[in-house]
């Protein structure tokens, strides 16, 4: 049996980069997809790249060197990801105070600009204008996330990485398991989005990442022309993240849900002008949680048209992904304690834009043990709890 340097598990955007920047620097990998096509959080994400938004050290070392490597990616991966810079509007509903909203920003590398109601009107034109005080504008990156996670995977085919689709049930130091077959790699790393913390479950692992069921709405290619990409500047998603991870044991039975579920009205225009319209998040612990898609759909529709309003009853059809976050870190990564070899690259923050310098940094230090992004993840990992 062939033994791998390192098995990758799961092929959204994360396990995507992981495995071309281990493959790129060396390692022999297998990347393990348990769905022939995707039906994961990177394919129903926005794109959206807030490169703008570090605001300490770190995170802006990272939205940097994010920026550099998106603008090299479609050269060295020889593929179109879509990559533009495009206006995000930070929408502040009437009932709000602008400054206060502006002030929330105010610590980012480049804080967004307080915009009138009419500035904000001439920038999307389709902006109901009475349901707002103002908004917040800044320039946002944009890519097309399901074609930039497929070019890293033809990318990392070419250089000789391998991928197979199949589940993987259990995951064991040096081998992973599926239905099937059993895999041998000196490393595995888990990329398993929403299900990590299931995965790791059932190898008997406790570990603090969460997941939302997040929905959308995501519309065929359409005339109308939305300019900008839109999003409420309260984001309630990062509240609802906060707050349902406080009692970390509710997380461990199906059949709960800490919190009620939040909509944060926003939309997006892709290059080929279909759109995607959000979104919803719930926190129901159990990752086969059935949802009323009738009623979500609703929820959306009349959302939208409360700020968008020509969107509201564009023809559409409603998705549900999974999507991994942990509240307390900009992600979680490195070798977990209690299963040697195993390691997680998941609950990033951000993660559109970390994920790409991240991975390229963790393929850096697991070669030569040196970088110093990642040691400092690795040291504030270790001084807090497991996870
Ligand atoms: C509506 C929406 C809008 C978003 N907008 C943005 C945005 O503008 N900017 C941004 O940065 N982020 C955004 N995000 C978040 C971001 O897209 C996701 O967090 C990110 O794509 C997750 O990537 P991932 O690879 O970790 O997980 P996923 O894309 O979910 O991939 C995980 C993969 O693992 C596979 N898998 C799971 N378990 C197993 C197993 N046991 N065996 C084999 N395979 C397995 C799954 O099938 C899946 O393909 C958005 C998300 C949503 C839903």
């Amino acid at each position: 049996m062939k033994t791998y340097d390192w098995i990758v598990v799961g092929a959204g955007i994360t396990g995507a980069a992981l495995s071309y920047e281990l493959a790129k620097t060396g390692f022999s990998v297998l990347l393990l997809e348990q769905n022939e096509i995707a039906d994961n959080a990177t394919r129903y994400s926005y794109g959206g790249l807030a490169y703008w938004s570090g605001n300490t050290p770190i995170t802006r070392q990272l939205c940097a060197d994010a920026i550099a490597r998106y603008q090299i990616l479609p050269q060295e991966l020889d593929a179109d990801i879509e990559f533009r810079e495009l206006d995000l509007l930070l929408t502040i509903p009437s009932t709000s105070d602008p400054e206060i909203a502006a002030k929330s920003y105010a610590n980012c590398a480049i804080p967004p600009r307080l915009l009138t109601v009419t500035e904000a009107g001439e920038l999307e034109p389709l902006l109901n204008r009475d349901a707002i005080v103002g908004a917040l504008t800044v320039k946002h990156g944009h890519i097309h996330p399901e074609k930039t996670t497929q070019a890293y995977i033809q990318a990392f085919l070419r250089i000789g990485g391998e991928i197979q689709i199949a589940q993987v049930l259990d995951v064991f130091t040096n081998a992973v398991k599926t239905a099937t077959t059993t895999f041998a790699s000196a490393n595995v790393a888990i990329c398993a989005g929403g299900l990590s913390r299931q995965l790791l479950k059932a190898a008997g692992i406790p570990i603090k990442l969460y997941f939302t069921h997040a929905e959308i709405i995501q519309t065929p290619p359409v005339d109308l022309r939305l300019s900008t990409l839109v999003m409420p500047a309260n984001i309630q998603r990062f509240q609802l993240e906060a707050q349902s991870t406080q009692v970390d044991e509710l997380w461990n039975q199906p059949g709960n849900e800490p919190v009620p579920p939040i909509l944060d009205a926003g939309a997006i225009q892709f290059q080929d002008g279909s759109l995607r319209i959000g979104q919803i998040s719930r926190t129901l612990t159990d990752p086969h949680a059935e949802v009323n898609s009738q009623a979500s759909e609703q929820w959306l529709r009349t959302s939208i048209g409360k700020i968008l309003p020509a969107l509201e009853n564009l023809p559409g059809t409603w998705y549900h992904c999974l999507v991994a976050f942990n509240p307390h870190r900009l992600a979680l990564i490195g070798a977990i304690p209690e299963l040697e070899g195993v390691h997680i690259f998941s609950g990033f923050s951000n993660p559109l834009v970390f994920v790409p310098p991240l991975a390229q940094r963790f393929a850096k230090y697991v070669s030569s043990k040196e970088d110093e992004i990642i040691s400092q993840l690795l040291s504030d990992r270790s001084a807090k709890a497991s996870g």
